[in-house]
């Protein structure tokens, strides 16, 4: 490790007690250390697909089959891909503080692959299914589809349970996430270089209440502005040193 990597982590681990409120937002940057190009990125799926032709709730009405097309797809390079050290790093931090959650941009369900069982789901769960016509959902990992779009035993169509473009994020996931936000003594924003509003909102909303706010990302971002330490680099190299770091400063 370098000097200057285990200068900031020392003076991050300063601000963690066992009691610690943490709040972690995780981003695209977190899935793309796993390999899943990000959706605007090289070689992401909006390349290819038309994210007005199969990612809003018009689309999923008029042509739901080209919806679970690309769906689909996300769904096989989600399969293709597992968890990296970033996500099991954040797993043995709820382990260490049980007052952990995260917050993430994600749909991938790999924090909770990892062993977190804290997460709040700002956009959703790739892996989950909702009927069209009955309020309720439930988690379908089957992939590929043999048959598009896939139905529910009432016959209606099922749809991602993702949020798509034009639609309003969940409010009650929204206000987890907001109430975790002003609570927090630390939060920590991961991997996320482009944060869509209303997640954008969050860290500085920890920073107005007190939180001390802590920035990894593997390129420089708006955040690094108002942070209190910035470390440049990857969560799946960061994190694992930081967990390593606090286990030895709590004896463990
Ligand atoms: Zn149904």
């Amino acid at each position: 490790m370098n000097k200057e990597l285990r200068a900031q982590l020392e003076s991050t681990t300063q601000h963690f007690k066992p009691s610690t409120k943490i709040t972690i937002l995780t981003g695209a940057g977190m899935s793309a250390e796993s390999g899943i190009p990000t959706f605007r990125g090289k070689g992401g799926l909006w390349e290819k697909y038309d994210p007005e032709e199969c990612a809003t709730a018009e689309a999923m009405r008029e042509r739901p089959w080209r919806v679970w097309e690309m769906h689909d797809e996300l769904r096989q390079v989600l399969a293709r891909h597992k968890p990296n050290p970033g996500h099991f790093a954040i797993a043995q931090l709820e382990e260490l503080f049980e007052n952990l959650v995260v917050i993430t941009q994600n749909v991938d369900n790999y924090h909770q692959d990892a062993g977190s069982t804290r997460v709040l789901e700002m956009h959703g769960n790739a892996w989950r299914v909702r009927c069209t016509a009955e309020d309720r959902s439930w988690m379908d990992k089957t992939v590929p589809y043999p048959k598009l779009p896939p139905k529910c035993q009432c016959g209606a169509d099922l749809r991602p349970d993702v949020v798509f473009f034009n639609e309003q994020l969940d409010r009650d996931v929204l206000n987890s996430a907001f109430g975790e936000t002003v609570k927090a003594d630390v939060f920590l924003v991961i991997g996320t270089s482009y944060v869509v509003v209303p997640a954008a909102y969050l860290p500085l909303m920890a920073k107005e209440n007190g939180a001390v706010l802590i920035n990894i990302n593997t390129e420089p971002t708006d955040i690094a502005a108002f942070a209190d330490i910035s470390i440049l680099g990857r969560a799946g190299e960061i994190l694992p040193k930081l967990v390593k770091m606090l286990k030895g400063k709590f004896g463990i």
